[in-house]
């Protein structure tokens, strides 16, 4: 079965798709990268307002952990587009899989936090060798409004 159709099935993101995915060994180990593109004429989702507004430009790739499959890291690339809103100005737009300025996938910091009941959060970050936050905790998210910029307090350990 090819990792895209595993993906589709466990996350599909609406707006968007997986354009390929290949394993890699990055640093001694084994590594799933899935890259996303925008669905053809889909139009960036504005993080200020919620609406879609035209495209204004393109930032570099970046990389968002997602849950391991089989013990093996995932990884989706996307290079995140900004928004010319009318409303807002030029902002980056609001992609469904990620909160705000996190390198962990929404999917993968419920997963993580599911973990978090049952053992320390120190244990947890050990045992998936992810670093985080309590104060990055997904539930958070909510009761901290609109979440779009600033928090960047969750990171991954690299090798
Ligand atoms: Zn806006």
């Amino acid at each position: 079965m090819r990792i895209k159709t595993i993906l589709n099935r466990v996350q599909r993101l609406h707006g968007f798709v997986y354009a390929r995915a290949m394993m890699l060994e990055e640093m001694g180990r084994l590594i799933i990268e899935a890259e996303i593109r925008p669905r053809a004429k889909s139009r960036p989702i504005c993080s200020g307002c919620n609406r879609a507004g035209p495209g204004y430009d393109t930032l570099a790739t970046r990389r968002f952990e997602f849950v391991p499959l089989w013990g093996i890291p995932v990884f989706f690339l996307y290079a995140m587009r900004r928004v010319d809103c009318l409303r807002c100005g030029v902002l980056v737009e609001r992609v469904p899989w990620v909160e705000g300025k996190n390198h962990l996938t929404r999917t993968y910091a419920w997963f993580l936090a599911g973990w978090a009941k049952r053992m320390t959060w120190s244990d947890v970050a050990a045992a998936f060798r992810t670093t985080w936050k309590t104060s990055s905790a997904p539930w958070r998210w909510r009761s901290s409004g609109a979440s779009s910029t600033g928090r960047s307090t969750v990171s991954s350990r690299s090798g």
